[in-house]
């Protein structure tokens, strides 16, 4: 007789109803009124990701964005066609208010943890749609913070539209073949359009671009923000200009781009990623003839939030897979479920989620204080420090996890029919877009400034976290903060000292570590929190396990 063995695959519930993390969490940091009026919504969401999105995920798993160049009578046509998930994503973005939530502000600052929520719910499922939400989320923050009201009143009724057919999406178009980080060596050119009587649908002036974009994701977007440098201005950051352009005319034609190829990627392989020509594009100065890299931050700022929102959610996603398949694969004569290493293995990447969960929702409250105007200077500069920080601790985390999560698997974690490889590729470029790590390493020590206010008011938000927690098993945790604090204040006084190369090398140590220490002293925070509050222990398990897995990375100085 022939034996007939079958596998189960790993299911998914309703991802909010099944999240212990995000709910202990809404109920601590957002008042009961507004987690009550909120909530409908994050079921809601959490039911599409676990159930119709999901599915639909891993039906869309082999289609690829397309771009046709020409049509069949010798026309440049240069289409896009995304895949189906995607367009469905997009229509759900639109009609749940991925963006608009934090526009809409019917929760005061809570809006943009509202909003984080969403897209932590909704990212996993969507095959990085979160990448033209979080750019579209960044430009219509940078337009608003620009006051530049002719822009203002036509992109962001668009960008925070719950009407699919209205809403818009942005690209940002910034790094060029010179370089991504050091994007002040940009070469595009823009030169004032010399006809005059040719003003843009804004009544304003319009220049007209010139120059290659080497990484243009989501080229399917409405419009762009991006660099140029008006010609004749300096070298560098400086000497270049923050533009807005809309890719496409009334009838749909690109206005003098060319679309010259898809990247063809190791992951996010739904994003259009575009290298693009610039031969003459009207585009519109959003502020200034100058300081384009200092006027880009704000959609910076925000697309690195998104960057953490995206890293949690993933891991998350793929520790919920991995559970659920160890209450269905056996070994050995018991469920995996039963044993006790792989529990603790699976306990390990818990431990890391958790404690990256509440530095990215950390990094969303200051956001959402900002916009509303409820923050106090000390506040401004640690959410500047805090931003780069949770970016790179958050986006190594997420591939070191997805990847040990895999392993869980056993060899269906390689096969790619089980949708689970899709999420390590996918993973794998959090550290690299929007600010590599060693990059956002060095944009942190710029943070902290000539003085050290940035450094005290990130050990003031410590002292705050670890003021609360005084149950014995987490005396040991606060400690192990407070110990790798002070190394790492030992460590910059001494480098300062020594000078910029020793600074520089000991950077990237030096930023995982604060970026550690944080994630530890907020989840001893809520994890105090929760055991008082909702007699819930489960979280001291992830602090602990937490505080023995590497905190203190700064190596003995070695100057
Ligand atoms: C899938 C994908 C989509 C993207 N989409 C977009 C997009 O839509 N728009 C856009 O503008 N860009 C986009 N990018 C580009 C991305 O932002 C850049 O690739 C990234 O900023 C790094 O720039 P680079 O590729 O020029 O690498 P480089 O800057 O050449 O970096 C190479 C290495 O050098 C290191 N390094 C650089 N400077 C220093 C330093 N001073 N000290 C120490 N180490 C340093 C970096 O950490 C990195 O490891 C995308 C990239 C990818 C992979």
């Amino acid at each position: 007789m022939i034996m007939q063995f079958q596998q189960v695959p790993p299911a998914l519930g309703n991802q909010y109803e099944d999240d212990p993390v995000l709910r202990s969490y809404l109920k601590r940091s957002i008042p009961s009124d507004v987690l009550r009026e909120i909530e409908p919504t994050l079921v809601e969401m959490g039911e599409l990701a676990g159930g119709e999105l999901y599915q639909m995920q891993l039906a869309d798993r082999l289609n690829e964005p397309k771009l046709t160049q020409w049509d069949a009578w010798g026309n440049r046509i240069d289409r896009i066609e995304l895949t189906p998930l995607w367009r469905v994503a997009e229509r759900i973005a639109a009609e749940h208010g991925v963006v608009a939530t934090a526009y809409e502000q019917k929760h005061d600052r809570f809006s943009r943890v509202h909003q984080c929520a969403l897209a932590y719910l909704f990212t996993p499922s969507t095959d990085i749609y979160s990448c033209p939400l979080a750019m579209t989320d960044g430009a219509a923050r940078t337009l608003l913070g620009s006051g530049n009201s002719a822009l203002i009143e036509r992109a962001l009724p668009h960008f925070t539209s719950r009407d699919p057919k209205e809403f818009w999406t942005s690209g940002q178009w910034m790094t060029e073949l010179t370089g991504g980080s050091d994007v002040g060596a940009s070469e595009t050119i823009a030169k004032p359009d010399p006809d005059l009587t040719r003003n843009s649908e804004l009544g304003t002036r319009n220049w007209l671009l010139y120059g290659r974009k080497w990484f243009t994701s989501a080229a399917t977007s409405q419009i762009a923000l991006t660099l140029a440098r008006p010609e004749g201005n300096p070298d560098g950051g400086r000497g270049l200009a923050l533009f807005y352009v809309e890719m496409r005319d009334e009838q749909g034609h690109l206005r003098n781009i060319s679309i010259d190829r898809l990247k063809d990627k190791l992951g996010t392989r739904k994003v259009p990623t575009a290298e693009l020509t610039l031969n003459g594009t009207p585009a519109q100065l959003v502020l200034g003839t100058t300081d384009g890299v200092r006027n880009i931050t704000p959609l910076l700022n925000i697309t690195r939030l998104w960057n953490g929102i995206s890293a949690v959610s993933l891991m998350r996603r793929s520790i919920a897979l991995a559970l659920d398949y160890s209450h269905k694969r056996s070994a050995f004569g018991s469920l995996l479920s039963e044993k006790p290493l792989h529990m603790d293995t699976l306990a390990g990447l818990q431990a890391e989620m958790e404690a990256a969960f509440h530095f990215a929702f950390l990094v969303a409250e200051l956001t959402g204080r900002a916009e509303t105007g409820e923050i106090d200077e000390e506040q401004t500069l640690l959410l500047r420090l805090l931003t780069p920080l949770m970016k790179l601790t958050t986006a190594r985390q997420v591939v070191a996890v997805v990847s040990e999560a895999l392993e869980a698997f056993g060899g269906a974690g390689y096969v790619e029919d089980t949708g689970l490889p899709m999420l390590l590729r996918d993973a794998q470029v959090l550290p690299i877009w929007e600010g590599t790590t060693n990059v956002l390493a060095l944009d942190a020590l710029r943070a902290l400034g000539p003085d050290d206010r940035a450094f005290k008011a990130l050990k003031a938000e410590v002292d705050h976290c670890l003021a609360s927690v005084h149950d014995q098993r987490l005396l040991e945790p606060a400690r192990i903060v407070q110990s790798a604090l002070a190394h790492a204040e030992s460590w910059l006084a001494e480098a300062m000292k020594v000078g910029t190369p020793a600074l520089e090398a000991g950077a990237r140590r030096f930023s995982l570590t604060l970026g550690r220490l944080m994630e530890l002293a907020l989840l001893c925070r809520h994890t105090q929190c929760a055991r008082d509050n909702e007699s819930d222990t489960r979280a001291t398990r992830a602090a602990r396990r937490f505080a023995v897995s590497g905190i203190d990375l700064v190596a003995a100085a070695d100057f």
